[in-house]
């Protein structure tokens, strides 16, 4: 187990901005034991008052596609020339790459992370979607609390992750290849729907005519979905992260969108509606587990299990006599 800290020693690091205390903090919501939990739900509570001033940017597309190399590229962007302080999060429920993680295992964005105003942290290996989607968004809090105004939330573009990191972002970017087709990157209707922008990536090269062509098709796709309820219009760019080509304008149309959101007043109300979610799969996660973990429910389960499977007790009727233990 790691040393701990004092409530404030961790809160009044992270105010500080010591990204060691912060790394700390985020290890300490990442860890299952309730010491640990009861220790990391008090330091957040200490810095949430400083938390929730930054853009919170989803980030999503099929392995290969170049998320982490758009990320660099735009992260650079946003740090130097922008001035920005940005923190890069990822959900990759268990991973299956043996303890690794998308953005520890591999030698991305070495530039990026090296740099003193970004900061980047792995998602937790062999989490479920649930954990980890907990934990992202708690890493989120500590990590806006410690001073950084862009948030990244990287997602391996696979199951559900899209759905879960859609639900803690102020913006939904979906990154594609061109001529590749949806199914093929196994892109579901729901994730285009999600996006508020497409950028169509690795548009450099033999490649550029191609890029430009399926930046047309997507975005003729996405004007035939009705309006979302940011009443903002999903726009569809192309980029390289090799020549740069096409990056800083993907910024610019975050920026555009947080603008035109705050002013409606909707990016406030979406982040009330996704605090008021977070609650409520909090209170239902917790009483779950809690009842599980009950140790006459633990006793009785195997064997009200079995007479469920045989037909002999109605699958109604056992919950209702595992629910009054
Ligand atoms: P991820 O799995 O989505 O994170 O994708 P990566 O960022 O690891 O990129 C996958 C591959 O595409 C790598 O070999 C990259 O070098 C390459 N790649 C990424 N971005 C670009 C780009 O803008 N242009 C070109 N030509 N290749 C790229």
């Amino acid at each position: 187990m790691a040393k701990r800290f004092s409530v404030s020693e961790y809160a009044d690091g992270i105010l500080s901005g010591n990204r060691v205390m912060l790394s700390r903090a985020i290890t300490l919501v990442e860890s299952t034991l309730p010491t640990d939990q009861a220790l990391a739900q008090q330091v957040l509570d200490v810095v949430l008052p400083h938390a929730g001033r930054s853009v919170r940017v989803g980030i999503t597309g099929v392995p290969g596609v170049g998320k982490s190399t758009f990320i660099e590229a735009l992260g650079l962007h946003l740090v130097r020339e922008q001035g920005k302080r940005l923190a890069v999060l990822a959900v990759d429920p268990s991973s299956q790459r043996g303890g690794g993680s998308i953005l520890g295992d591999k030698t991305r964005m070495n530039e990026l992370a090296a740099h003193p105003q970004a900061y980047i942290r792995p998602s937790p290996a062999g989490r479920s979607l649930g954990g980890v989607t907990k934990s992202t968004r708690e890493a989120l809090v500590l990590c806006e609390a410690a001073g950084h105004d862009v948030i990244f939330v990287e997602t391996v573009g696979v199951g559900q992750s899209e759905t879960a990191v859609h639900g803690m972002v102020d913006f939904f970017l979906l990154l594609m290849l061109a001529g590749a087709g949806d199914e093929l990157q196994g892109i579901k209707k729901g994730i285009m729907e999600m996006a508020d922008a497409v950028t169509i990536t690795k548009a450099d090269g033999g490649n550029e005519l191609a890029a430009r062509r399926a930046r047309a098709e997507y975005q003729n796709a996405l004007h035939l979905y009705p309006l979302a309820p940011s009443q903002w219009s999903p726009v569809v760019t192309t980029s390289s992260a090799v020549t740069g080509q096409g990056v800083p304008e993907v910024w610019e149309v975050v920026q555009r969108y947080v603008q035109q959101t705050q002013e409606s007043g909707y990016f406030q109300r979406r982040r009330q509606e996704q605090n008021l979610h977070w609650l409520h799969e909090t209170i239902r996660e917790t009483l779950e587990t809690r009842f599980y973990q009950r140790p006459e429910v633990a006793q009785r389960l195997a064997e009200v299990q079995q007479q469920v499977m045989d037909g002999r007790k109605s699958a109604f009727g056992a919950a209702e006599e595992l629910l009054g233990l």
